[in-house]
């Protein structure tokens, strides 16, 4: 039994008749209208803690984090100039993701946004064009929408309507999906499967390739050849969450 003061009643009189739920797991949220995800699974959202590498955004555990570069990076590092994430891949993030991503729900959005909002965009303060990671266009018709398009305006806000380019790059083929495949494998399957279709623009400026999840990075690399092919100055990453964890600095 739930017992509501009368001034919950009043202040949060239209939540009690009809109260939304959260983003992430639906639990009902009564008498916290401005939050869109609930406690539990707040609790369960990490943001990516510093020091993170300073090329992939990977966090970086240890002692030696001076250089600030993970393993991966210093060996062999990626094309992009950097790549940040906004939390650690965790399961209502998943759940805020497959909602939209399989089940077109934008209802989930507000609850994305609520994340994004605690997110420091310095770096890409400077990006002259913002490129959502494109799906190809029989996936894109089976799904309704792209997610990368939709972060990309929730990261950019008002400043997307001007330097969001959702058309330029395309996925010129049906790739299997990543999550099924290992490291090689991956970058086999990725290999030309990006194009430049409108080339105008990028030339000398700075790019932002935005996607949700950063995995191994081997979606982003290719688009980022890709660009950097095309006469893009820089390329810089940015996902909501990133899957893998954190890694000793070298
Ligand atoms: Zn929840
Ligand atoms: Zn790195």
């Amino acid at each position: 039994m739930v017992f509501l003061r009368l001034a919950d009643l009043t202040r949060h009189g239209t939540d009690i008749l009809f109260p939304h739920c959260c983003a992430a797991c639906g639990k009902k949220l009564f008498g916290i209208s401005e939050r869109k995800i609930c406690e539990n699974c707040s609790g369960d959202i990490t943001f990516l803690q510093h020091p993170v590498c300073r090329i992939c955004g990977m966090e970086l555990v240890g002692d030696k984090v001076r250089e600030n570069l993970c393993g991966e990076c210093l060996g062999n590092p990626p094309p992009f100039l950097l790549a940040r994430s906004v939390v650690r891949y965790s399961t209502p993030v998943q759940k805020l993701l497959y909602g939209l991503k399989y089940g077109k729900d934008t209802s989930v959005l507000p609850g994305i946004a609520e994340i994004i909002s605690h997110f420091d965009m310095a770096l890409f303060d400077q990006c002259d064009y913002v490129l959502p990671v494109p799906l190809h266009p029989r996936r894109l018709r089976q799904r309704g929408l792209n997610q990368s398009v939709l972060l990309a305006k929730i990261f950019f806000q008002e400043r997307a309507q001007t330097i969001l380019n959702a058309n330029s790059l395309l996925r010129t083929r049906n790739t299997v999906p990543q999550t099924t495949l290992d490291g090689g494998m991956r970058r086999k399957n990725l290999k030309g499967a990006f194009a430049m279709v409108n080339k105008v623009g990028i030339g000398e400026k700075i790019v932002c390739l935005v996607d949700d999840v950063y995995t191994t990075g081997t979606t982003v690399t290719e688009c980022s050849r890709v660009l950097l092919y095309h006469g893009a100055r820089e390329v810089r990453v940015l996902t909501l969450t990133r899957v893998k964890m954190a890694q000793c600095s070298s």
